[in-house]
């Protein structure tokens, strides 16, 4: 059975004809949870027509105005890239990919992203992302249509499921893996703080943040490492307001 937490999330997909083959390579995969944010044109006829089958998947999926809607309860988010970036998010290849996001299933809602058509997905959205998955393909023109590559990670779900899942790293937490929007809330104080002690200039933040952001989403935090960083940084602003 493929774990109805993996969500399928496009990121303002513009093409419907690309919604709809999606949700017919995710059905053809068993996959079930599609998320779609900010989409143009979207129902339209022209994404029943190319799910051919699958307008349950279609009918079933969730409209988000953000992607922090989406996201805001999955404790693991992986991006897809065609193309390395600037700052480099850590890299998983697609085998690996699967088996992450089928074990992270076992533990909560978890994610995989994929950009639009045009643009891919911003570095912002990227900044939401534990890791980054490409898709091996030619060095020239590596960008796949977008339901193609919907379709190649599908299938590498619905092998790791089928090979039966592996301990991952993550599986070392002790605690409940924590949500997606814990953690934005965790870096919103954490900025606050080095903004506070002047560590952090916001006239001239640099990708500090973008640095933070991917050290602690490579950890895999659980509820009581992220308490007991919550606590140190409020100890740090009470102090702080006593001197
Ligand atoms: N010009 C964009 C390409 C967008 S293709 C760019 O350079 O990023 C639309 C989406 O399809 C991508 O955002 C990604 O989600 C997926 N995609 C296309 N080719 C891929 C590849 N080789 N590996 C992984 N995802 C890919």
């Amino acid at each position: 059975m493929v774990p109805a937490n993996i969500r399928i999330v496009l990121v303002r997909p513009t093409h419907p004809g690309n919604v709809g083959a999606t949700a017919r390579a995710m059905k053809n995969m068993s996959l079930r949870s599609l998320y779609l944010i900010a989409p143009e044109n979207f129902p339209s006829p022209q994404a029943t027509d190319r799910a051919v089958g699958a307008d349950d998947v279609l009918q079933g999926a969730v409209i988000c105005p953000t992607l922090d809607a989406a996201l805001k309860d999955c404790h693991l988010v992986i991006g897809t890239s065609a193309r390395p970036r600037y700052i480099e998010w850590p890299e998983l290849e697609p085998e690996a990919c699967a088996r992450r996001l089928v074990d992270g299933a076992q533990h909560g809602p978890v994610a995989l992203l994929f950009g639009q058509e045009r643009t891919g997905l911003l570095n912002t959205e990227l900044d939401r992302c534990h890791f980054l998955v490409t898709i091996p393909s030619d060095k020239e023109y590596p960008s796949l249509n977008l339901a193609c590559a919907v379709q190649i990670l599908a299938y590498e779900i619905l092998r790791a499921v089928l090979a039966g899942t592996t301990a991952s790293a993550a599986d070392a937490r002790e605690g409940k893996p924590v949500s997606s929007e814990d953690m934005q809330r965790y870096y919103l104080h954490l900025e606050e703080v080095l903004q506070q002690i002047g560590f952090l200039d916001p006239e001239n933040p640099r990708l500090l943040m973008r640095r933070l952001t991917r050290l602690f989403n490579r950890a895999g935090l659980d509820h009581n490492e992220l308490n007991i960083l919550r606590g140190i940084l409020t100890s740090v602003q009470q102090r702080r307001d006593k001197t």
